[in-house]
């Protein structure tokens, strides 16, 4: 029998799953919904793979995780075949990976391209969801698995005269793919946060002059990035299965966890040298492989506080810049903290300017520059490291409705509701890959991103086993599920900042702790208990 290109066309358009994204959780979720014999079909709005390595091309830009977590452990033979060149990869070495990733198992073919998503609608009687592209093109399919990241919503601030501005702009997050060439340019850098903090090293020893805009300065931790020797690499290859293992069942899915001891407990000098020897490390070791207390009890929080402090002073040599680079009134970490290579340093060069946004707010961009209360500040190019819309923005764009045609941002006006961060009740079938409720920002990411695969297919295979067609959160279970992530965070200091964490960067956002802060080894836990329990918690018909 032959099939005629109307039958192709039919079948293409009738699925089992779509996923939307091909960064680590959409290809992953392809590979894994492919070998359950499902017939796929991704959109991706980039023209490659990649997801926020495709869009985030800044300078400087660059994995926080240790290459060696920071990548896929479904593959041992692609886990051996891989070789990083540095601890910490830059942007172009993680999209490399990515590709290889997407040409070895084939994973290219099952995506469209430059094509985003721009309506999805449940439909209750076939049960069924109707997938809208850009590109016109209509696909139905039981599941609907959004990989569509958790940073991948730019936010540029509404700054009054930004059309204005005559010179060229650019936002960290959708940085254009030729590069940018900042030689002999007056650059503006606006924001401080991880993104900020990779680009404007880079960005210094380029343009003419860089000033930096900075509303709330930040800590900032060293990332100490080098090369891997030969000899490293092969150890890691070797013990490679029992470091994933720890880092599953760890607090943030990385190869260290927070010591059994807190820092209260610790003599003055004892807890001061053990600071400075994981300071010497670099990376995140040095806030999550300390002690715990300081992530909950103040007294503990202010020590490191004050020990970062004490740095930047010894690194920034005018004593005054110094005093307007140093944070102060949140708890350290309490916004994600960045890692930095030679980001406080940067401001002992001649042509460095700060302009601290809260002695001379911004007032409005011009044509030539951006004008704050005191003067105009001459630019060529705008750089808006501003950040994004975080874990809510990309789901609620892509236009999703559920039962009764009710829409996803509606349903969260007042902060996102979700089971586990994987699901949401009223919309059957949409399984979220690290959504709003779940850890991923707080750790490693393609940790978090192959356990919400893993257990989303775990959940469908559940489903097509048993005969049944869908499964919804209970009302109840969405309940409960939000209350613990709202209690675990309170307990702990990060309430006390305006981060993304709370959605306090976007104007209007409700304020409400997006991510799971219990650690992806106990949510690891409950998220198996959930299955061993036959999904308890889902309705499943
Ligand atoms: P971000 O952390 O939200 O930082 C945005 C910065 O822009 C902040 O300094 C913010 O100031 C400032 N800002 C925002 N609106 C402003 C305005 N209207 N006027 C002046 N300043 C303004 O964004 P990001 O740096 O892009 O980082 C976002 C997240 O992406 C990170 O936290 C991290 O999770 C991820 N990321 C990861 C890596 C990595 O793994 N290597 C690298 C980069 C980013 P306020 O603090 O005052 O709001």
């Amino acid at each position: 029998m032959t099939t005629t290109h109307a039958g192709r066309e039919a079948a293409a358009n009738n699925v089992d799953a779509v996923v939307i994204g091909a960064g680590f959780a959409g290809l992953y979720a392809v590979y894994r919904l492919r070998e359950m014999g499902l017939a796929v079909r991704g959109f991706e709005r980039g023209s490659g793979v990649g997801g926020t390595w495709y869009w985030n091309r800044y300078p400087g830009a660059g994995s926080d995780s240790e290459s060696w977590v920071y990548s896929y452990t479904f593959s041992p033979e692609l886990e051996q075949e891989w070789t990083w060149s540095s601890r910490f990869p830059p942007q172009s070495e993680i999209l490399r990976y990515l590709e290889h990733v997407a040409e070895r198992f084939d994973l290219k073919r099952s995506f469209e391209f430059n094509t985003a998503v721009n309506g999805a609608t449940y439909d209750e009687n076939s049960n069924r969801w109707m997938v809208k592209t850009d590109k016109g093109d209509t696909v139905h399919a039981t599941y609907l698995v959004t990989a569509v990241g958790c940073l991948s919503a730019a936010a540029v601030p509404n700054i009054a005269g930004r059309d204005d501005f005559k010179g060229a702009w650019y936002h960290t997050g959708q940085w254009p793919h030729e590069g940018v060439d900042f030689s002999g340019k007056r650059v503006g850098v606006i924001g401080t946060g991880s993104s900020g903090i990779q680009a404007i090293p880079v960005i210094a020893k380029q343009a003419k002059h860089l000033t930096v805009f900075q509303r709330t300065p930040n800590f900032s931790v060293p990332a100490r990035n080098r090369a891997l020797t030969p000899e490293e690499v092969s150890n890691l290859k070797r013990n490679i299965k029992e470091i994933r293992e720890f880092c599953r069942w760890s607090t943030i899915g990385q190869p260290y966890d927070f010591k059994n001891q807190n820092a209260l407990d610790l003599d003055r000098e004892t807890l001061r040298q053990q600071l400075e020897d994981n300071w010497q490390k670099g990376g995140f070791e040095w806030m999550f492989g300390a002690f715990p207390d300081m992530l909950y009890d103040q007294r503990a929080n202010d020590i490191a506080a004050d020990f970062v402090r004490e740095k930047i002073r010894e690194t920034v040599k005018d004593a005054k810049l110094a005093d307007k680079l140093i944070p102060a009134g949140y708890p350290i970490a309490t916004k994600r903290l960045p890692l930095d290579s030679g980001y406080f340093e940067t401001f002992n060069r001649d042509n460095v300017t700060l302009v601290d946004l809260r002695e001379t707010p911004i007032e409005r961009i011009v044509e030539n520059g951006v004008r704050t209360s005191d003067t105009t500040h001459e630019l060529d190019i705008i750089v808006f490291a501003t950040g994004f819309d975080a874990l809510t923005g990309p789901l609620t764009r892509v236009g999703i409705r559920g039962r009764q045609g009710r829409k996803l941002e509606d349903k969260w006006a007042d902060g996102p509701r979700t089971y586990l961060g994987v699901a949401t009740e009223g919309f059957p079938n949409l399984f979220m890959i690290t959504g709003p409720g779940s850890p991923s920002v707080l750790g490693n990411m393609p940790t978090s991103i192959e356990q919400h695969v893993d257990w989303v297919c775990g959940l469908i295979t559940h489903l097509r086993k048993s005969g049944a067609v869908r499964a919804e959160p209970t009302t109840q279970a969405e309940e409960h599920w939000g209350q613990h992530v709202k209690e675990l965070a309170d307990q702990t200091l990060f309430p006390q900042a305006d981060s993304w964490y709370l959605g306090a960067n976007i104007p209007g956002k409700p304020r409400v702790f997006l991510p799971y802060i219990g650690g992806f080894g106990t949510y690891r836990k409950l998220c198996n208990e959930v299955a061993d329990k036959g999904y308890e918690g889902f309705a499943i018909g």
